[in-house]
């Protein structure tokens, strides 16, 4: 399979992004998201060994035990830029710049519906306030961004970008399944900061998920991609948030779900022994993983037969290759094939023995 060419535009930011890390505040909102101190620096750690950009945690008005962590996380001195994500609110606003944060996210609803049915504030009265608190947190020296909720992605972030020339951050929610595809869109249309969490955890069924949205991008903009981030890490970060959240890790995720990697049906098998770009668009190695050619099954051909035989020192002609394929496929027509079946049948075979039937 060829990799897709980006489309060159110049307001595209498609190979010059800049990821924030949510999963220690969005994250936080996850249904079985429990993270005491040690597990945050723990991630907070993994996400800055991986090349985050920005780590992102939870308001420290949450409670004090948050406001604690928060001033953990930025003693750190980690490499990656530490926010928080706070409302609208000048206490807010202070207790965020005691912490000792690198920037602040402000939020607010900006839609009709959320003027309406949350803070029940006009705009006038919104912009009035979010200019006071954006004023004070500049005159500190620490970074800010304004978050408008409800935005639509194409479209609004085109048009920004037509005509604004600061940062533009997108947050995308995963409700259809379409946050990965969201973020890349909103990437082409110019917006410079996304993000992401690990595993994708959130509220609700969350966000954008950190490692298939680098399987995304290092598909379009390899050299990018691999420069800045530490690819090998995925692995290990999603292993850990698993593990915190209690959750399995999806069979059908993108890179480190089990059979990610794995191919089985013969021809695709026998291309991919050949060329494994033929059916990998993202390279496993680039994540220090290996593609697995299944070939325990009733779909085996001859090319994954042959490679596991050579795995096992075996040196078969072509015609014994044809011999134990038909037996493997035939066996496979009565029960299950396991590995080890394939390799009685192999070893049988080359000791000149019988090949089970
Ligand atoms: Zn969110």
């Amino acid at each position: 399979m060829k990799p897709p060419v980006p489309i060159t535009d110049f307001l595209s930011n498609v190979a010059r992004f800049k990821i924030i890390d949510s999963t220690l505040r969005e994250g936080e909102q996850f249904a079985s998201a429990y993270f005491d101190t040690g597990k945050k620096i723990e991630i907070a750690r993994a996400l800055d060994e991986f090349g985050v950009d920005y780590i992102e945690l939870t308001t420290p008005v949450a409670s004090e035990q948050s406001r604690k962590d928060c001033e953990a996380i930025c003693k750190l001195g980690l490499r990656a830029k530490i926010l928080t994500h706070i409302r609208c609110h000048m206490d807010d606003a202070r207790v965020a710049i005691e912490t000792g944060v690198d920037g602040v996210s402000i939020f607010l609803g900006t839609s009709t519906l959320l003027q309406k049915h949350s803070h029940g504030k006009g705009m006038a009265s919104v912009t009035a306030t979010a200019l006071k608190v954006i004023s004070f947190v500049k005159s500190k020296g620490v970074e800010v961004r304004f978050s408008s909720e409800d935005s639509q992605a194409y479209d609004v972030v085109r048009t920004l970008r037509g005509v604004v020339s600061c940062d533009i951050e997108v947050h995308f929610h995963n409700d259809t399944g379409c946050a990965i595809g969201n973020t890349y869109t909103a990437l082409e249309a110019g917006a410079t900061h996304v993000d992401t969490s690990v595993l994708g955890i959130g509220e609700r069924n969350g966000i954008t998920p950190l490692g298939g949205f680098i399987g995304r991008m290092v598909s379009v903009a390899p050299d990018y991609v691999k420069s800045k981030y530490d690819l090998a890490k995925i692995k290990k970060l999603e292993d850990i948030v698993a593990d915190a959240t209690a959750v399995n890790i999806p069979f059908n995720n993108p890179i480190t779900g089990f059979c990610a990697f794995t191919h089985k049906a013969g021809t695709y098998a026998s291309s991919i022994l050949a060329e494994p770009a033929t059916y990998e668009l993202i390279n496993p190695k680039d994540f220090g993983m290996d593609s697995y050619v299944h070939f325990a099954s009733r779909l085996a051909g001859g090319n994954a037969i042959n490679s596991r035989a050579q795995q096992l020192d075996v040196t078969v002609s072509e015609e014994h290759v044809k011999v134990m394929t038909a037996a493997v496929v035939k066996l496979a027509a009565i029960r299950p094939v396991t590995i080890d079946d394939v390799d009685s049948i192999i070893h049988a075979h080359s000791r000149n023995k019988l090949i089970p039937s």
